[in-house]
């Protein structure tokens, strides 16, 4: 049963500026009187019809194709109607007015999606999926934002919460009967229980940095000595000359970031000012930044000069490079064959280029994608990410199981382990939006007889 909301709301559901079409979105009660009113047509849903829009004082703005959907089977959950009009702004513009004219107001941001949730058409992580949806920007973001709006997310959740829920329902029904306290045997198994609730929640947890590697993009700093070409390979990698390339050494004193689609991913360069062992003022500054950069990476492309020796790295970058995120990236090969890596580098992904030449990016932009999707997503299944909102609730709801997990152990008052238990359904709950007390009432009432 759709919740009644008063307003009926109107918005432009496609970017302003001129374009082949733009669609109008209208939600709310009073969709059908307006199809009705503006086309003298009767809404018959999901048909789509040809019409001229009339304004109020009877002018045509435009021949459009409007499409009713009745409530509950919309999006939004209400009656609502999508009007595409030929994607001029001031056509768009002046059919808005008229909806408001005619009694709609403009939606709020995000205003038909919240209503979809309210009216239980979706669960909030859905909502935020269709968020994701719009702004993935690579193939891997995609599918967790697809997998997500088909309610992945949400399922796993609310498993979980069916599960918590049982063991609130048991602990509570002894609160209820202070005579009867959970009997040893019992509390074995509620231990078992949330043990292993708090094993799903955790490994949910550590999807939160996919989250923010598919959602931000994959972090990578490209390091080297000056002059290795780390400045050219960027140009390479973007296609266009982003960074000034000079022979001058420490020329890029601060760093420079630009994001490209590579492959399934979208991937983050920051190119930073080279790792000089005796550098000027200036450049001391730049290598700070630089270390400070590399702390924050996901990824490394190491750049080395194949025409001068493997230069010695500061240990503070050093510590971070592993075979695990870092590709090493031999420059120069247009001029010199490739040296030797130092014993303790074995196992790291080495490529041969020219930045110069542009031989070899093919190649290193593979080895860039190996290596996210096998060492950094370690994807082996479905992939799920979740955003900083639910690592948040997840970790809340783990502390809460740990919590209760010792009340059990140390014999506590069945209240207080009630309390925790709630916590950690409560922090579930928020997850996808809904804190269901009565689904506890229902669960207790009906499996513990308490009319007895
Ligand atoms: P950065 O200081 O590491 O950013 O290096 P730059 O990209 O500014 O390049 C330093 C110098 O090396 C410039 O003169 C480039 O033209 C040159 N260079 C860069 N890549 C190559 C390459 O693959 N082959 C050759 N021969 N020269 C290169």
């Amino acid at each position: 049963m759709p919740l009644v909301h008063e307003a009926t709301i109107a918005a432009l559901a496609t970017p302003s500026g001129e374009s082949a079409v733009a669609l109008v979105r209208v939600s709310g009660s009073e969709s059908a009187r307006l199809v009705g009113e503006i086309f003298g047509a009767t809404p018959r849903p999901r048909l789509a019809k040809h019409c001229d829009y009339r304004d109020r004082q009877g002018r045509v703005v435009d021949d459009v194709l409007f499409t009713f959907f009745a409530g509950p089977a919309s999006y939004t959950g209400e009656d609502s109607v999508e009007i595409g009009c030929h994607g001029n702004p001031y056509i768009a513009q002046r059919v808005l007015e008229d909806l408001f004219a005619r009694g709609c107001r403009p939606a709020e941001a995000g205003e038909f999606t919240k209503r979809a949730f309210l009216n239980g058409r979706m669960d909030l992580s859905q909502a935020e999926a269709v968020m994701d949806l719009i702004h993935a920007r690579g193939e891997r973001a995609l599918e967790a934002a697809n997998r997500q709006l088909r309610g992945a997310l949400g399922r796993q959740i609310a498993a979980s919460i069916e599960r918590l829920v049982a063991v609130v329902a048991e602990v509570e029904a002894h609160i209820d009967f202070p005579e009867e306290d959970l009997p040893p045997a019992n509390r074995i198994r509620l231990l078992g229980d949330l043990a292993s609730l708090r094993h799903d929640t955790g490994r949910l947890l550590a999807t939160a940095h996919y989250g923010a590697l598919l959602r931000d993009g994959v972090r990578t700093v490209i390091v080297g000595e000056p002059n290795a070409g780390k400045s050219s390979l960027l140009n390479r990698l973007l296609g266009w000359e982003r960074a000034l390339v000079s022979p001058e050494p420490g020329t890029t004193r601060d760093f420079l970031e630009e994001a490209r689609v590579l492959g399934a991913h979208k991937i983050r360069f920051i190119d930073t000012a080279g790792l000089n062992p005796a550098p000027a003022p200036l450049e001391s500054r730049g290598i700070e930044r630089t270390l400070e950069r590399a702390a924050q990476a996901d990824l490394f492309l190491l750049v080395l000069d194949a025409s001068r020796p493997c230069p010695t790295l500061p240990p503070e970058l050093a510590g971070r490079l592993q075979a695990a995120n870092t590709v090493v990236v031999w420059n120069k090969t247009d001029v010199a064959a490739p040296g030797q890596l130092p014993s303790g580098w074995r196992g790291f992904a080495q490529v041969r280029v020219s930045a110069l030449v542009g031989n070899g990016i093919e190649e290193l932009e593979r080895a860039i994608e190996l290596l996210v999707d096998k060492d950094l997503l370690k994807l082996d299944g479905d992939l799920i990410a979740i955003n900083a909102r639910h690592a948040t609730a997840l970790a809340e709801a783990g502390e809460c199981l740990e919590a209760a997990e010792r009340k059990l152990r140390d014999q506590a008052a069945d209240e207080l382990l009630a309390s925790d238990l709630r916590g950690a359904l409560e922090a579930l709950g928020r997850i996808g939006g809904r804190v269901d007390h009565e689904r506890i009432l229902d669960k207790l009432f009906s499996s513990f007889c308490i009319g007895k």
